[in-house]
Formats: structure tokens, C-alpha cells, sequence
């Protein structure tokens, strides 16, 4: 199978040269030439399978003709290593949980099989490979930990100070080997534009192998749509439509989404939640594409004011119109939030965090004006402690951080400050 560019100035590439490149010459995003359909016969016996199972059916459809069979089942089983547990609160709500990974955060799913993959293809190269990933929290943690150790390959991953918790900071600055942590003073925005720029930068892709890491690296997605998959099979009553509501921000996840209903998966609707980072929510209402700088919020790790997935979902869709009949979006500001991780503790005694609680209520709000009977999906995108700053004021009770991840608090922080400036980061590279 080809990739090809949305911009389409590029030609079409393979799957090793689409993951290790990660973004096309022309600034665009790779996307498969060809979505398969999933058999019937894969459907009606998707009760029977196990979530890897599910995995390695899908990434052997989509990926089936890049890798060999074995090897793709290898890197599949060792990547997707946790469960997507169903939550149900009520007929029409449930919660499905992405966070029983590393670093509790659905990224995990994405920087796994990314990790795995690029090492395979890496094996046996002699120059390193150098990762680059701009994190507004989840992806520098998910990465750092899916590429810890992986031969081969050396990963930077840039934040901007002071706007992420302390506990996702400690998740990517305290690794060390070959990880390194760029203290950005600046926004998430200019930490993207920053990797962005380098990408495109002559001098830098001359002396350096570099790739990226972030949701718009091809292999990132297609892990991201096994979950759907899986969510679907542990519904009791699949006669009813399947809506899942989608808490997003650079859209990578609902991308995926839609991939696995291209496959076949009978969706009926995506809700398109965002907090006051409302650019899709807005151009789904007007029809006009209008990004800004992002806005901080309590669901920080959706702060994007120029959602780097939406080339890919014009590019699925072709127009607007087309986007309305399969996204609704809704947007909801910092008290709403807060309200909703209340109500949810107390109407159903679960703890949600600030991005799943945006969720919740693009769920209630659809419930409300569009339709009642349904399978309503919350993706529960992290663990509720990864934002207990936020999350144990609410509900009036501490958020314990699982044993597992206790030792991280322990560690000191290993990061490099830097500005804003690119020729900082570029001398920084190659000195480095
Ligand atoms: C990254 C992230 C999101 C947003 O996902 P996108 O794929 O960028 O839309 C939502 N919630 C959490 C907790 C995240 O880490």
C-alpha cells in the first residue's frame, strides 16, 4: 500500500518511508491510498475475539501488504499490551477507558506501535534516528516511554514551561538514555511550529535523520483505531446506533475514528467535544476554517488552536457538508468542566478527568437535542490523577496516584531551557 500526500505535491510513498519521514516534503500529512473493509465474517465474530485479536485483524488488512504477517502480529501483540475496558454508567452513557497503559493516557496506544514499528524498520541502520515531538503534555510522556531503550533511535521532545502538570513533566524529563527534554518558554503552538520548522529546514535534514512523533506520524494512527473496535464489541445491545464522543484537540483520535468506520465499523455519528479551543466545533457550524493561538484551559492537553489532523479529515471528506453528516460538534468552557467531573462523581460515583468530563457533556448535550436511544461512547482519553491538580478539588477527595507510577514523583527533573527562537533549537540539534 501507498501513502500519499493530502497536498498532493509529493509522490506517494511507502509505509517505512511514511513512518520514518513522518510528514511529506510538501507539509502535508500521509494518509492510506486504500482503506479495506473489513469482512462480514470478522464482524459477526468480533464478541468471540480479544482486543489483540482485534488488533492484529485490522492491522493486518491495513498494513497487510508492508510487513510480514508474523512480524506485524509480533509488533501488534507487544505494542497494544493493555485493555480498553467499557464502562457502563447508564443505557445510554458509557465510558471507555484509554488509560490502563504506561503513562495512562490513550497516547500510549499510538507511541507504542509507532515505537515498535520505527524500531523494526531502523534495524540495523548505522546513523541514528532523530525524533522530534512537540507535547502539550500526553504525547511527550507516551513517547518517551514507548521509544525508552529502543536502539536506534534518539528522541527530543519539546514543552512549553510551566503549562504542563507537574506529573506529565515527570513522565518525559526524568527517563534520561536517549531522551532528552526541551523546556520551551513559550506556548504548545510555538513548540509545533518549532518542530515543524526543523522538518522543513535544509541545513538540519542534511546532517540529521530526523522524523517525527507526533499524532500526525501515519503508524500513530492506526493503532487508534483498534480501541473503536474494541469498544464496539463489549456493547451489549449493537442493535441501537453507536455514537462515540471524541474529546479532542489536535484530532488525531476522532481521524482514527473515522478510519475505523471507513473499515466498517457501524458508527452512526462522532461528537467532535472540544473546550474553548473550538476551531472544528466552528467550522462544522460556519463552514470556514479559522485557527487561532490556543487558549489555555483545565483540559489542557486539547489547547490547540490549529488542530494539525483537520488536513486529514477535509481530505476524508472533500467539503463541509460532507464533515456535518458524520461530525457534530460542541465546545464547553473551564466551569462546565469542572461541573461535569461533580456531577459525574456524584450522580454515578466515577471519577472523570478534565478531558473525559468535556466528553460526558458533548454526550449529555446530544442526548438532549439530537437522540436518546443510543450506544453513547465517552473515549476517557487519561486517567483522572494525570490531572489531579484540577480533578481532587472538584470532587472533594484526593486522586491517588496508582503504586506503579509512585517513584516517578521521587526522580529529579532533567530538561534544557530553551526560547522560542528557532536558531536556538537548531544549533542546540546539531551540537548536540
Ligand atoms: C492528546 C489528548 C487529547 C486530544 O487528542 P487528539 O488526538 O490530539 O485530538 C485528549 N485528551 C488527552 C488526555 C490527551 O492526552
Amino acid at each position: 500500500m501507498k501513502y500519499y500526500s493530502t497536498k498532493r505535491q509529493t509522490s506517494p510513498v511507502n509505509l517505512k518511508e511514511a513512518v520514518l519521514k513522518g510528514l511529506p516534503a510538501d507539509n502535508g500529512l500521509f494518509m492510506p491510498e486504500h482503506i479495506p473493509s473489513l469482512p462480514n465474517s470478522f464482524f459477526e465474530k468480533i464478541e468471540q475475539l480479544s482486543f489483540q485479536e482485534i488488533a492484529c485483524e485490522v492491522a493486518h488488512n491495513l498494513l497487510g501488504e508492508d510487513i510480514d504477517k508474523d512480524k506485524l502480529q509480533e509488533i501488534v501483540i507487544s505494542a497494544i499490551n493493555f485493555p480498553a475496558p467499557l464502562v457502563s454508567l447508564s443505557d445510554t452513557t458509557y465510558i471507555l477507558e484509554l488509560f490502563h497503559g504506561n503513562t495512562l493516557a490513550f497516547k500510549d496506544f499510538g507511541a507504542r506501535f509507532m515505537a515498535k514499528l520505527m524500531g523494526y524498520f531502523v534495524e540495523g541502520n548505522t546513523a541514528a534516528l532523530d525524533i522530534l515531538v512537540a507535547t502539550s503534555g500526553d504525547t511527550g510522556s507516551a513517547v518517551a516511554h514507548g521509544f525508552f531503550n529502543v536502539p536506534n533511535i534518539h528522541v527530543t521532545v519539546l514543552y512549553p514551561k510551566g503549562k504542563v502538570s507537574n506529573f506529565q513533566e515527570k513522565q518525559f524529563t526524568t527517563l534520561g538514555g536517549n531522551i532528552t527534554a526541551l523546556e520551551i518558554d513559550g506556548t504548545f503552538d510555538d513548540c509545533q511550529a518549532l518542530v515543524k520548522q526543523a522538518f522543513l529546514d535544509k541545513t538540519l535534514n542534511e546532517s540529521l535523520n530526523l522524523s517525527s512523533a507526533n499524532s500526525i506520524n501515519i503508524s500513530r494512527l492506526i493503532p487508534q483505531s483498534f480501541y473503536y473496535f474494541e469498544a464496539y464489541k463489549q456493547l451489549k445491545d449493537k442493535q441501537k446506533p453507536t455514537v462515540f464522543v471524541v474529546p479532542s484537540g489536535n484530532f488525531g483520535n476522532l481521524t482514527a475514528g473515522l478510519l475505523a468506520k471507513k473499515m466498517g465499523l457501524p458508527i452512526s455519528q462522532f461528537v467532535a467535544a472540544t473546550n474553548a479551543n473550538d476551531i472544528i466545533p466552528n467550522y462544522l457550524q460556519t463552514g470556514s476554517y479559522s485557527p487561532r493561538p490556543s487558549i489555555q484551559t483545565i483540559s489542557n492537553a486539547m489547547d490547540v488552536g490549529n488542530p494539525s489532523n483537520f488536513q486529514r479529515m477535509l481530505d476524508l471528506f472533500g467539503k463541509v457538508e460532507e464533515m456535518r453528516n458524520q461530525i457534530i460538534g460542541y465546545a464547553f468552557d473551564d466551569e462546565q468542566t469542572a461541573k461535569a467531573m461533580r456531577t459525574v462523581k456524584e450522580k454515578y460515583n466515577y471519577i472523570i478527568d478534565p478531558h473525559g468530563a468535556v466528553g460526558y457533556l458533548a454526550l449529555e448535550k446530544y442526548i438532549k437535542e439530537v437522540n436518546k436511544d443510543i450506544n453513547g461512547i465517552v473515549l476517557e482519553t487519561a486517567h483522572p490523577v494525570k490531572f489531579a491538580e484540577v480533578v481532587s478539588p472538584q470532587i472533594g477527595e484526593e486522586v491517588a496516584i496508582p503504586e506503579r507510577m509512585r517513584y516517578l514523583l521521587e526522580k529529579p527533573k532533567m530538561s534544557i531551557p530553551l526560547g522560542t527562537d528557532f536558531e536556538g533549537l537548531k544549533d542546540f540539534l546539531l551540537k548536540k
